[in-house]
C-alpha cells in the first residue's frame, strides 16, 4: 500500500513551526508496517494545494492531508480539494449539526465563519472531530483514499487513531498477499550506534524475514527489530528467534523492550532489594535525581542526596575530606569516591552514587580535560567503584552522558548481585 501525507499551512514553510504531524503518522504507520512514500509540504497557496493534491492522489493508494479545515480565510484545504475533484462545495447537513450542538455546548451561536466548516465537497464523507470542530473528511479521488484532518496536533492524532488508522488497517487485511508483522523495540545503553550496528550485523543474515532499523533516543540506542511472513505464527517465530539472539549478543546492555523505560526499570531492580538510594552531584547539578524522580513512586527507594557544586558544600554536605580535595582536586577519582561514600553514609541509603567532572565548555586540565567525568557507586560489602569516563560534545551531552553512566554503574551491579548466590 502506498501511502503519502501532504501538510498544509504558511507557518510550515515559513519556519514558523516544526511539522510533527508527519513525524507521529510515520511511526503510527511504520507500526503497521506501512512506510510512508512521500511527505510533502505545501504553504497557503490554492492552486499549489491543489496540484499537490491530484499529484498525490494519481502515485498513491491513501493520501493524508492535515491542515486547513478551520474557520479562517486561510483555511481553504476542503475548497482545493473539491477543485481537484471537479466537484462542488456544498453544506452538509451532518456537518452543521455537529457544529451547532458544539457551539449550543459552549452557550454560544454559530457565526458565518464557522459555517464555512460545515461545506465539504460534494460525495465526500464527513467523520466527527470529538476533539474540535472542523470534521475530518474522506474523499476518494481516482482509486486513491485522501483523508482531511484539521492540523491541530492533537485533532490530528485522535482522528488518526480512531478513524484513519483502523481503516488502513482493515484495507491491509484485506488485501491478497497480505504480509503479518511482528515487533520488538530492544532498548540500549552504554553502546554507540555504530557499535550496536557492528554487534547485530552478523546476525541479520541468519534472520532472513526480519529488518534491522536503529535509532538514536540519547544516551539511548534502540534495535527495532521487524519480522515479515506469511502468517502472524510465523512473523512471531520470526520475531522470537531474532530477540534472542540479539539478547544473547547484546547481554546486558540490553535494559528493557518496547514502552518498558530505563528509570523505572532501575527503580524495580532496587526494589526488588529493598534497597535505597542516594546522590551526590558535581557537573549534573541534580540530572541524576532529576531523572529519578520524574517516575512516579520513586519515593520508595529514592531517598535524596546533595548538589554540591562548591569544594566547601562537597565536603560539608557529601563528607570529602579537605585533603583530597586538596591534594586530587574536586574532579577526581578520589573525590568521586569520598563523595559516593559520603553521601550514602550521610543519607543512611543502600547505594550512594557520585558524579564530579568537567562539562565545559571551559576549565578542565591537561590530564582531565573538558568531557572528564568521575562517576562513583558505593555498594555495600564491595569496595566503592569509581569510573573515569571521557564524553564528547557539549555541555548538555555531558551532563546528559554523565547523569546516565552514573545510572547505569547501579544498574549493571544490581544485575551481577541478582546473579550472585
Ligand atoms: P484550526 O481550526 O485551528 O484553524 P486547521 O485544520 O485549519 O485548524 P491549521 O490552521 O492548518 O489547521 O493549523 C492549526 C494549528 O495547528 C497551527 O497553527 C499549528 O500550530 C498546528 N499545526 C498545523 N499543522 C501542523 C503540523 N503539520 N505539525 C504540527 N503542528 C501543526
Ligand atoms: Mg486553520
Amino acid at each position: 500500500m502506498r501511502v503519502e501525507l501532504l501538510c498544509t499551512g504558511d507557518e510550515l514553510v515559513t519556519g514558523l513551526i516544526t511539522d510533527t504531524n508527519s513525524t507521529y503518522l510515520e511511526a503510527r504507520l511504520f507500526d503497521l508496517g506501512v512506510k510512508v512514500e512521500r511527505v510533502v509540504l505545501v504553504g497557503d497557496v490554492r492552486p499549489d494545494i491543489t496540484q499537490a493534491l491530484l499529484e498525490a492522489a494519481s502515485r498513491a493508494d491513501v493520501v493524508v492531508v492535515s491542515g486547513g479545515l478551520g474557520p479562517t480565510a486561510d483555511d481553504f484545504t476542503l475548497e482545493c480539494a473539491a477543485s481537484a475533484a471537479g466537484v462542488p462545495l456544498e453544506e452538509d447537513a451532518r456537518v452543521l449539526g455537529w457544529l451547532r450542538e458544539r457551539y449550543a455546548a459552549r452557550g454560544a451561536s454559530i457565526n458565518p465563519s464557522a459555517l464555512r466548516m460545515a461545506r465539504i465537497p460534494r460525495g465526500a464523507e464527513p467523520v466527527r472531530n470529538p476533539e474540535g470542530s472542523a470534521p475530518l473528511v474522506v474523499l476518494t479521488l481516482g482509486r486513491c483514499r485522501l483523508f482531511f484532518l484539521p492540523g491541530v496536533p492533537r485533532e490530528f492524532r485522535a482522528l488518526l487513531n480512531a478513524v484513519v488508522l483502523p481503516r488502513i488497517q482493515t484495507e491491509l487485511e484485506s488485501r491478497p498477499g497480505r504480509v503479518f508483522r511482528a515487533f520488538r523495540l530492544l532498548k540500549t545503553v552504554g553502546i554507540p550506534e555504530s557499535e550496536l550496528d557492528l554487534a547485530v550485523a552478523p546476525l541479520a543474515p541468519l534472520h532472513p524475514r526480519v529488518v534491522f532499523g536503529f535509532r538514536t533516543h540519547a544516551p539511548e540506542n534502540h534495535l527495532k527489530l521487524m519480522a515479515e511472513a506469511p502468517s502472524q505464527a510465523e512473523a512471531d517465530a520470526a520475531l522470537a528467534a531474532v530477540e534472542a539472539d540479539c539478547r544473547r549478543v547484546l547481554g546486558p546492555r540490553v535494559f528493557g523492550a518496547d514502552a518498558e523505560e530505563y528509570v523505572p526499570v532501575l527503580l524495580g531492580l532496587l526494589g526488588r532489594e529493598s534497597a535505597t538510594l542516594a546522590a551526590a552531584e558535581s557537573c549534573t547539578g541534580g540530572l541524576v535525581a532529576q531523572r529519578i524522580t520524574a517516575v512516579p513512586g520513586a519515593s520508595n527507594t529514592f531517598v535524596g542526596g546533595a548538589v554540591v557544586y562548591s569544594e566547601k558544600l562537597k565536603s560539608a554536605w557529601a563528607g570529602v575530606p579537605p585533603e583530597v580535595l586538596e591534594r586530587h582536586s574536586a574532579v577526581s577519582r578520589q573525590t568521586a569516591l569520598a563523595m559516593a561514600e559520603g553521601i550514602r553514609a550521610a543519607c543512611g541509603a543502600t547505594y550512594g552514587l557520585s558524579v564530579t567532572g568537567y562539562a565545559g565548555p571551559g576549565g578542565g586540565s591537561p590530564e582531565d580535560p573538558v568531557g572528564t567525568v568521575y562517576c562513583g557507586l558505593a555498594a555495600p560489602g564491595v569496595p566503592t567503584r569509581v569510573d573515569r569516563i571521557s564524553i564528547s560534545g557539549d555541555r548538555d551531552r555531558v551532563r546528559l552522558f554523565a547523569a546516565s553512566h552514573s545510572l547505569e554503574m547501579l544498574r549493571q551491579h544490581l544485575l551481577t548481585a541478582a546473579v550472585r548466590p
